[in-house]
């Protein structure tokens, strides 16, 4: 892995035959009754120690990644345009940081079908922000959700389902990690960076602490189960992560710590 460009709202890894960047979309913040214990209740004040701040709520940054390669160029997710937080929708801007236009993507994946991970795909006219992506992949359990989205209806035929194991360009597989909603997917790129979309929401809790839950989590036992799974998997084969709401820059490696997990973010050092 090497560090090949930084801007304020990017960041680019060489791998083996590919390169990924984290392109930021922004970030809010959210309630601390959105981390949720084993019981399901919101996390006592004194098990918020640590929590990574702003304005008295949890910091929430939003983020998709972009694979490129001789075989076309993937984009992980599409942010969350004007459809959410006033703070989000940076995408854009992003990429225009990082060199890439949108008429670039040939390819969109998502990780799920949340607002901060769709909205980007459709531009403030109404029209595909990225009109040469000619197939754009949604995990089959998902396809409903996605197609009920008004605001998708620009997109629809380009919408083609997603499963376990696919390939969305050569060189990345599809990994379902179900939970967070019932379609969830993570993507491996070159066996060895995992693109895990919404495994983690809230980095300064849940790595120390993978058991916590996030509000928002279809089924938390199952969305805890893929965390687990995935950190442990991470660890034992030295996989990068890369994760939608992870802290600066999105891109790091993962290492056990007493009972949990630490995240180590990428720098051009590491
Ligand atoms: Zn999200």
């Amino acid at each position: 892995m090497r560090i090949v460009r930084e801007t304020p709202l990017s960041m680019t890894l060489e791998l083996a035959q590919l390169t990924v960047t984290m392109l930021s979309d922004g970030e809010t913040a959210m309630p601390l009754t959105h981390l949720r214990g084993l019981d399901g209740e919101a996390l006592p004040p004194a098990e918020l120690e640590g929590a990574d701040l702003s304005g008295g709520k949890l910091r929430l940054p939003v983020r998709a990644f972009l694979v490129q390669g001789r075989a076309g160029c993937l984009l992980i997710d599409s942010g969350a345009a004007r459809a959410w937080h006033p703070t989000l929708g940076r995408l854009p801007a992003a990429m225009n940081e990082a060199g890439v236009g949108p008429g670039e993507v040939t390819v969109i994946a998502l990780t799920h079908t949340h607002v901060d991970h769709l909205s980007g795909l459709v531009d403030e006219d109404g029209g595909l922000a990225f009109p040469n992506a000619r197939r754009i992949l949604v995990a089959t359990e998902e396809l409903d959700a996605f197609r009920s989205e008004p605001r998708m209806i620009p997109v629809l035929s380009r919408v083609m389902p997603l499963e376990q194991g696919d390939g969305p360009m050569r060189g990345v597989t599809a990994i379902n990690a179900p939970g967070h909603s019932p379609g969830h997917m993570a993507f491996l790129v070159e066996g060895r960076l995992l693109i895990w979309g919404d495994l983690v929401h809230h980095a300064a809790v849940q790595f120390p602490r993978p058991e916590v839950t996030w509000v928002f989590d279809d089924a938390p036992d199952q969305a805890r189960a893929s965390r687990l799974a995935l950190m442990e998997q991470a660890v034992e084969a030295g996989w990068l992560v890369a994760g939608a709401h992870l802290p600066n820059p999105g891109l790091g490696h993962i290492t056990r710590d007493g009972n949990g997990y630490a995240f180590h973010p990428a720098t051009r050092s590491a």
